[in-house]
C-alpha cells in the first residue's frame, strides 16, 4: 500500500499515465473509423493491492462504472480465429487482455506479439491448460502456471511484456496455487460474465448472452474465447451492440514504478447496487436461452472445455484438430464434460431447464427505435424490446 505522499504523488500522476501513449483511441480518435466503438479508459491497477478479481470467484472485481465492460480472451492464440479476432478489435480501435495458454505461444509466438503490439495486454492461462487443475500436484500446478508466463514471454521477447495477471484454466484454483500466484505478485483473474462460447452453440447465442449477462449486471469483465469460430462469429454482434447500447470499453493494464496505479478506494473493487438499467435494445430476436440466466457459475470442466474426442495430451493439438474438424464439418457431437456421465449430464441439463422455466420470461418481442428510457429499480429483470438483425 502506498504511502500518503506515494499516495498523492500517484494521484497526481495517474491522470498523466492514463494520456500516455498506452491510452487507446476513443471513438472519434480511431484512423478510418470515426463511429468505432473505441476504448472510453484505461485503468492501471496494483496486482499485489488486489490479488483475486471476478465476481464468478471472488469478492473483488475491477473498479468498473455502470456501463463500463473489460472484454478478456482465453485459450490462444491461434489461427485463423485469433487474428481474425484482433482485426475486429483493431478495426473498432478496441483494447482487450489477453490471457495466452504457453503452449500455444510456443507454436505461434507471432500471434501474441501481434497482439501485444496492437496494444492488448498479455496475461497468461497455464503452460498446457490442464482441464482439472485442481488434480494437479502443487508441484505440477506451480509449474503450470510458472512455465506459461515463461513461454508467453519468450514469444514477447522478454519478461516485462506480459502482466502479471493470471486465470487459472477452468477457474480451477487452489489453495495452494493461490499463494504461488500471489507469491509471484501475480493478480488472479477470474470474471464477471460468461459467455459460454465454449459451449457447443451458435454465434449469435454467445452474443445474446453475453449482453443479456451484461444487461443484467450492468459491468464486468467478461470472458470470452479466442479459439473457437462461434466466438469470432459472435465478437461483431457484441461489439456494435455495445456501441448501440452506450457500453464503454475499458483497458486494464498493470502498475510498474513508471506507471502508478489509477487512484481508488476499496469500496470500488467491491460488487454494489447499481443504478437502474436502461431499456436495452437486443438486436438478436428470437433466441431462447435454454439455460436461464441464473446460472452464472460453471463447474470447471464445464469451462474452457474440449471436446470428449479430444484427449488432453496436447492442448494445442486438441484445439487445432477441432478447428480442422469443424472447418470439414466433422464435428457433430454434444458438448459433454469428459468428467461427468452421459446419465448424469442429461440430469444436470433437465434441472437447468427446469431452473430456467422457472424463471420470468425475457419480454414480449416488440419492434421499436433504440430506446433510452431510464427505468427505476425493481426486482425483476430489465425489460427487453427486440428486433431482428439482418
Ligand atoms: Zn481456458
Amino acid at each position: 500500500m502506498a504511502s500518503g505522499l506515494a499516495r498523492i504523488v500517484s494521484l497526481l500522476a495517474a491522470p498523466l499515465a492514463l494520456c500516455g501513449g498506452m491510452i487507446a483511441a476513443t471513438a472519434g480518435e480511431c484512423p478510418g473509423n470515426p463511429s468505432a466503438l473505441g476504448t472510453s479508459r484505461t485503468i492501471v491497477v496494483d496486482p499485489r493491492e488486489h490479488g483475486r478479481i471476478g465476481t464468478m470467484d471472488y469478492a473483488e472485481t475491477l473498479p468498473l462504472v455502470d456501463r463500463e465492460v473489460v472484454l478478456t480472451f482465453d485459450d490462444g492464440p491461434i489461427p485463423p480465429h485469433t487474428p481474425k479476432i484482433l482485426d475486429m478489435l483493431a478495426a473498432e480501435c478496441v483494447r482487450a487482455t489477453y490471457f495466452i495458454v504457453g503452449e500455444m505461444a510456443r507454436e505461434y509466438p507471432a500471434l501474441v506479439r501481434r497482439a501485444h503490439d496492437e496494444g492488448h495486454t498479455i496475461g497468461t492461462h497455464s503452460m498446457n491448460h490442464p482441464i482439472k487443475f485442481r488434480a494437479q500436484s502443487v508441484e505440477r500446478g506451480n509449474m503450470q502456471i510458472d512455465d506459461g508466463i515463461a513461454a508467453t514471454a519468450k514469444a514477447l521477447g522478454g519478461p516485462d511484456k506480459v502482466a502479471p495477471f493470471f486465470r487459472f484454466p477452468g477457474f480451477g484454483h487452489t489453495a495452494a496455487a493461490h499463494a504461488h500466484a500471489a507469491a509471484q505478485g501475480l493478480q488472479v483473474w477470474g470474471a464477471d460474465i460468461p459467455a459460454d462460447d465454449w459451449h457447443k452453440i451458435g454465434g449469435r447465442e454467445v452474443a445474446r448472452r453475453a449482453l443479456n449477462r451484461l444487461e443484467s449486471k450492468g459491468k464486468g469483465i467478461l470472458l470470452l474465447h479466442d479459439i473457437h469460430a462461434r466466438t469470432v462469429e459472435a465478437l461483431p454482434i457484441i461489439l456494435a451492440e455495445l456501441k448501440a447500447r452506450g457500453f464503454r470499453v475499458v483497458h486494464v493494464v498493470p502498475s510498474s514504478a513508471e506507471r502508478p496505479a489509477t487512484v481508488t478506494t476499496m469500496a470500488q473493487w467491491l460488487p454494489h447496487s447499481r443504478s437502474a438499467p436502461a431499456v436495452p435494445v437486443i438486436l438478436i430476436a428470437n433466441v431462447q436461452d435454454p439455460e436461464g440466466e441464473s446460472l452464472m457459475r460453471r463447474s470447471d470442466a464445464e469451462l474452457c472445455d474440449l471436446s470428449p474426442a479430444m484427449p488432453q495430451a496436447s492442448f494445442r493439438t486438441a484445439v487445432r484438430k477441432r478447428i480442422q474438424m469443424a472447418t470439414a464439418g466433422e464435428i457433430n457431437l454434444p458438448y459433454i464434460d469428459p468428467g461427468q456421465p452421459k446419465a448424469a449430464h442429461a440430469k444436470a441439463i433437465e434441472v437447468k431447464v427446469k431452473a430456467s422455466k422457472q424463471e420470468p420470461a425475457n419480454g414480449a418481442k416488440a419492434k421499436a427505435p433504440p430506446a433510452k428510457v431510464a427505468t427505476a429499480a425493481t426486482a425483476s429483470p430489465p425489460r427487453v424490446e427486440m428486433h431482428a438483425v439482418h
